[in-house]
């Protein structure tokens, strides 16, 4: 169910649907994404789909994991990275093979609490998990290199673009019932916004639970 040849189909699978970093497909194949779901659900682990989690959250589809990932590599450098909705802490995982330090805040105490004690079992030293209400981003903590929401904002959160260094990237997805995953580049002279694909995220909501 865990094995080296069910985490072989996850990168194959997301190869196909376009994700080339070889950094990010690397990092993919050695993070164990079945000690981040809940034994029963171990089996599909390794499926590209998103998994409930508790709390009515979910941990992400696999490909959107590795698309978010490339274009946080896409940043002028990697040396502090702000996800915003923890969850299971996957992505912060991932992420900590591939920036300095990652910051993470999630809502919701007893998934940040779990998240915590995961990550440091798995011997993860460089993530700084956090319980709080990561709407307004974590200025005590800024400028980041990347903050990759994963949770969709109603409307394009512009009030984080300040907490973003110089060729530093803001990537979320925003959208209701039809949700677009977008990104947003800081450079000397403004910000460059691109509009990617279509993606499906659990709403951003505002306060701790
Ligand atoms: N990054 C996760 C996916 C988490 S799902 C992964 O690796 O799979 C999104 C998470 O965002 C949920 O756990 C949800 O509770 C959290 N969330 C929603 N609104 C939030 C907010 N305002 N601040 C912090 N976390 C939030």
């Amino acid at each position: 169910m865990t094995s080296a040849r069910t985490r072989a189909r996850m990168i194959d699978r997301i190869k196909q649907l376009g994700v080339e970093d070889q950094r990010v497909l690397a990092v993919m194949s050695n993070v164990p994404r079945h000690v981040f779901v809940d034994e029963a659900l171990s089996h599909k682990a390794y499926d590209d789909t998103a998994l409930p989690i508790g709390h009515g959250q979910t941990i992400s589809q696999p490909y959107i994991v590795a698309r978010m990932t490339e274009l946080a590599l896409g940043a002028a450098q990697h040396e502090k990275v702000l996800e915003i909705g923890t969850g299971c802490g996957y992505q912060a995982a991932v992420l900590s093979q591939l920036f300095k330090t990652v910051y993470t805040i999630e809502r919701i105490g007893q998934l940040s609490k779990n998240a915590r004690d995961r990550l440091n079992q798995l011997g993860v030293r460089n993530v700084r998990v956090r319980h709080g209400d990561g709407s307004a981003g974590m200025p005590d903590a800024a400028p980041f290199d990347v903050i990759l929401i994963a949770a969709a904002a109603p409307i394009v959160p512009e009030d984080l673009i300040e907490q973003l260094r110089l060729g530093g990237r803001l990537i979320f997805p925003v959208g209701d019932e039809v949700q677009e995953l977008r990104m947003i580049e800081r450079h000397e002279d403004g910000v460059v916004e691109t509009r990617l694909e279509k993606v499906r995220f659990v709403p951003l909501l505002p306060g701790l639970a």
